[in-house]
């Protein structure tokens, strides 16, 4: 291997280390393979120098990681290289050529995106950035029952949300009548047939491994029923099924369904068409005519992947490579409408905006921002067993996102009233933030404040509190509460509390979401509302604006007068 080849490795090594403490030979693997395609053809021959050089660079010291660099490549520490940091967790692709790469994310127009979503969004984007290849957003429109106008629109709204930018845009339902062509074709080489059969029989031959009597039928009278599937035939009478094998030990092989007769209007079609396609057989063929090479899909379709070849197989199209990850969810926060779509029925949550749940509407609306949902998604890398992630772990993602943009904000919950005297002067101003510019606030002070009440029951006569941001001050009466402001005496190590001036507090209602779900059971208290007071400042924020109650949490303003907590 050339020395220019080496460098190259412990380049990227020395940089990862520098970046992340250490470096592991998979992720040095995968940049080297990414910034030279070349090598992809002798992976065994680099594989032992990458980890030769991974390990000496582990056995370094920070500092001499640092020497190292200056010495050798002194232009690393000019450049940050933000994105390659965040692809950390995703692995190499295999077969993937720089420029070639297609993915797609395939959502169907049947519901409000979610947490599941945003993490095949996101990796399929992430994919093709990484190879420099093209993202495809194709809408698999082809259960009509299923399917409305409002969702294509909601997913764009989640995708922008997001920033995941796609190359092209599509839709299945376009291509219907090329899936028709492709059936014709299946029926004329008798690799399907169309069966008339009850459902109740479809089942019960399916669970006993039996051909029904269809499936002997002459290519004619395929033929024959097909086109009455397009006319007389209605819904329920007629499936195109593929002649699979009835006895396979895969399920999904079992003379599966590959078009059906659906009576409800298209969302964008309206009744035009009647015959769909199943997303067995749609998805094989889009992703094959749309040129994808790696496509990804989660864990639970994978006893599909016999089904997707093989059709692609006896119609001897490009096969895209299948790659299954993980779905991720939260655990007590279901994503199903089966689950969800009683609950909002009911009003026990309020809509599909509801910030209890994993929806990224919701998400957004309690205050979880785009970029801590990609570094979440990345950071869980690409396992392939079931992830019901902890929310904290999204929480601090957020966290380290939101607090550099959160105004400074006092909010007492239990409001006690404390009378103080000898203020020395009728107005203070405040930072917004302590470490970052974004402004001040100036506060008239009155003699009359609001602190918490479980402050309050801790004060003693005599004792000195800190105000935060105005000063001392002297308890002089515990009940009612009394004391005299005494400017910075006594130093600031003592107890610091929070309040708000009470002649200017604004009432508000804060909700506070917790887990949806405990187990199987809705939990009914997984919403608080709790009314405090806050500065009349909130008034000035925009809808939207993220907010830190200080000794509270963060939130974020929801309307008004109405504030949703985020997270500690
Ligand atoms: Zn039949």
């Amino acid at each position: 291997m050339s020395e220019e080849v080496r460098d190259k490795i412990l380049r990227i090594a020395l940089q990862n280390a520098q970046d992340h403490g250490k470096t592991q030979d998979k992720i040095v693997l995968g940049k080297i393979l990414g910034t030279e395609p070349t090598l992809r053809t002798q992976v065994k021959e680099i594989m032992p120098i990458i980890i030769e050089i991974v390990n000496s660079v582990n056995n370094m010291s920070s500092d001499q990681i640092k020497r190292h660099i200056q010495d050798r490549f002194p232009d690393l520490l000019l450049e940050k290289p933000k994105k390659q940091e965040e692809r950390e967790g995703l692995p190499p692709l295999e077969g993937a050529e720089q420029g070639k790469v297609v993915t797609r994310f395939p959502p169907e127009p049947n519901g409000y995106p979610h947490i599941g979503h945003a993490k095949a969004a996101i990796i399929d984007e992430e994919y093709a950035k990484m190879y420099g290849g093209k993202l495809i957003l194709r809408f698999d429109d082809t259960n009509p029952e299923a399917e409305r106008l409002e969702y294509y629109a909601a997913i764009k709204v989640g995708l922008d949300w997001l920033e995941v930018k796609y190359d092209r845009i599509k839709n299945t339902s376009d291509d219907i009548e090329l899936l028709y062509k492709k059936c014709q074709q299946m029926l004329d080489r008798n690799f399907a047939y169309v069966c008339t059969c009850k459902q109740e029989t479809i089942s019960a031959n399916r669970r006993e491994m039996k051909p029904c009597k269809c499936s002997m039928a002459e290519l004619e009278q395929n033929h024959e029923r097909w086109d009455r599937m397009f006319s007389k035939f209605k819904q329920g009478d007629a499936i195109v099924r593929f002649r699979g094998d009835m006895s396979s030990e895969n399920t999904v092989m079992r003379d599966p369904v590959m078009f059906r007769i659906i009576e409800t209007k298209h969302p964008l079609l309206g009744d035009k068409y009647r015959v769909w396609p199943s997303y067995d057989f749609a998805v094989a063929i889009e992703d094959s005519i749309d040129g994808v090479t790696h496509a990804f899909r989660t864990k639970e379709y994978e006893l599909r992947n016999e089904l997707y070849y093989t059709i692609l197989d006896l119609l001897e199209m490009r096969k895209p490579k299948v790659i299954e990850f993980s779905r991720l969810g939260f655990e007590g926060m279901p994503v199903s409408k089966r689950v969800l779509r009683p609950l909002i029925e009911e009003g026990k949550v309020s809509g599909y905006d509801d910030p209890r749940l994993p929806t990224l509407e919701a998400l957004k609306r309690r205050g979880i921002r785009q970029d801590a949902i990609r570094k979440f998604v990345l950071s869980l890398g690409f396992t392939k067993a079931d992830t019901l992630a902890p929310f904290e772990t999204l929480e601090s993602f957020n966290r380290k996102s939101v607090d550099a943009d959160s105004i400074r904000l006092h909010m007492v919950k239990n409001p006690v009233t404390i009378r103080i005297g000898s203020l020395p002067s009728s107005t203070i101003t405040m930072p917004n933030h302590p470490t970052k510019e974004m402004g001040k606030r100036t506060i008239e002070l009155g003699e009359e404040f609001y602190v918490e009440s479980e402050d309050v029951q801790k004060m003693k006569t005599g004792d000195f509190i800190r105000f935060m941001g105005l000063g001392n001050v002297k308890i002089t009466n515990q009940s009612p509460a009394e004391g005299q402001f005494v400017g910075d005496e006594r130093g600031t190590d003592i107890p610091k509390i929070h309040w708000v001036v009470q002649k200017d507090a604004l009432k508000i209602k804060i909700l506070i979401p917790s887990q949806l779900f405990i187990g199987e059971q809705f939990n009914p208290a997984s919403l608080e509302e709790i009314n405090v007071f806050t500065e009349h400042h909130f008034n000035e924020l925009k809808e939207g604006k993220e907010i830190q109650f200080v000794r509270f949490g963060y939130c974020r303003k929801d309307s008004m007068l109405q504030a949703i907590y985020t997270h500690k």
